[in-house]
């Protein structure tokens, strides 16, 4: 247990204290990420949801968006978006499958202009994580039993975060955004993590 906090009640999901990484899923480093700011930790964790094209899921082009290799030709909409920078520290697929970008002390660059509490640029002082979905569309059980098990190895990585501190994207930019959206079922998370302890 020295460098590793971990929460699990069967297959372990464990962060590394050193590396800042998910031990159990696969790592691709994002060009689109940065140092926090001096002093600076996380203090809330933001949950998204994403897919690409909108509505669509499956394939790597969210993959791609984080790595900055997304192909406008693919799609009219990737022309829309291919020039923005951004990165998420996890996606959770469909599936429940994990990928991190972004290493948990580094800053990912998902919030955009956003405000918690009085304090700006949540990007600073956040973990971001992508949910592949759309916000009418039910997102997968799956996705919220990988989604408990990676927040109570956050919890114990970074006690001072609790259930509380972990935010809907809409909560910290209600003007622009709208994610994970009404289909994201809040009660259903609370009781996995409950149930993940
Ligand atoms: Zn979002």
């Amino acid at each position: 247990m020295n460098d590793i906090a971990e929460s699990d009640n069967g297959d372990l999901l464990r962060i590394n204290k050193k590396t800042f990484l998910l031990s159990s899923c696969e790592f691709i480093d994002s060009p689109n990420q940065d140092d926090r700011p001096k002093e600076c930790k996380p203090e809330i964790i933001v949950i998204h949801g994403i897919s690409l094209p909108p509505g669509v899921f499956g394939g790597n082009y969210i993959s791609n968006f984080f790595l900055n290799t997304l192909d406008q030709n693919k799609h009219h909409y990737f022309k829309q978006i291919g020039e923005l920078r951004v990165s998420a520290h996890l996606l959770i697929d469909r599936r429940g499958v994990i990928t991190q970008f972004v290493p948990f002390d580094k800053r990912a660059w998902h919030a955009g202009k956003s405000e918690f509490k009085g304090k700006n640029n949540c990007n600073d002082f956040s973990i971001g994580i992508e949910l592949e979905g759309e916000d009418q569309t039910i997102y997968e059980d799956m996705q919220y039993i990988k989604l408990a098990k990676t927040l109570n190895a956050l919890f114990n990585l970074y006690p001072h975060i609790t259930p509380r501190d972990v935010v809907a994207h809409s909560d910290i930019a209600p003007l622009r955004k709208t994610d994970p959206g009404p289909a994201f079922d809040w009660c259903k998370l609370y009781d996995h993590l409950i149930g993940d302890k």
